[in-house]
């Protein structure tokens, strides 16, 4: 009889997963965990795969004498989610720096940061606010060398996805994504001096056209 049970409820259960499987998408419950969901399917978070919007005429201007303004800046804002990461203790994939970089990688797109993925979607609070700094540390770093930031808005669109899929109020994450802000700011100005070799490793590194080997024609 109690196995019985047992089977009934194991049978309940994989009918609820399997009609939300097929049923999510009416009833609401997909746009967060479908969204988030897919990048971890891919194994790797990607940040930044939409900034600078990489064209083929990117690849063109960062090729030109002016265009290595353009990838440092894409190595400083990479290199300051690099470098939180590491401080965090989240280990950093790849860091992609130019059109070039990320076109051999088989994205478009100017510069890329990626992560492995978090083993849940429902994150506890201390992974979030770990994760807020890391997002944040791009923007973060530019507002640091630049006094502002250009774009940043997949990196802020996936942080409101991991905490809209946490559970917590709206009012709780947006004050702590100011704190990680300020916390992550202060952090980068102690550590300046490290970002800015960071950066300028990276940039070294970086593949530009007609320059296949950046590092030695410096
Ligand atoms: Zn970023």
């Amino acid at each position: 009889m109690a196995s019985d049970q047992t089977a009934l409820t194991a049978g309940l259960a994989v009918l609820t997963i399997s009609l939300a499987a097929v049923f999510g998408p009416f009833l609401g419950i997909s746009p967060w965990w479908t969204t988030v969901f897919t990048a971890f399917a891919l194994g790797a978070l990607s940040l930044d795969a939409a900034r600078f919007g990489g064209r083929g005429g990117h690849l063109l201007a960062e090729a030109l004498p002016g265009g290595k303004a353009r990838l440092r800046r894409i190595a400083r804002h990479e290199a300051g989610h690099a470098l939180v990461a590491q401080a965090e203790g989240l280990a950093v994939r790849r860091v992609l720096v130019g059109s070039l970089a990320a076109l051999q990688a088989g994205l478009t797109c100017g510069g890329s940061t990626e992560f492995d993925p978090p083993a849940t979607a429902k994150l506890p609070l201390d992974d979030l606010r770990r994760w807020s700094r890391v997002l944040l540390a791009g923007m973060a770093a530019e507002d640091l060398l630049y006094g502002e930031s250009v774009g940043g808005a997949d990196d802020r669109a996936l942080l409101g996805r991991l905490w809209g899929l946490s559970g917590q109020d709206v009012a709780t994450a947006q004050l702590e994504q100011r704190r990680a802000r300020r916390e992550v700011a202060q952090w980068l100005r102690q550590h300046q001096d490290e970002l800015e070799a960071e950066a300028e490793q990276l940039l070294e590194r970086a593949p530009r056209l007609g320059h296949p080997i950046a590092a030695l024609s410096l």
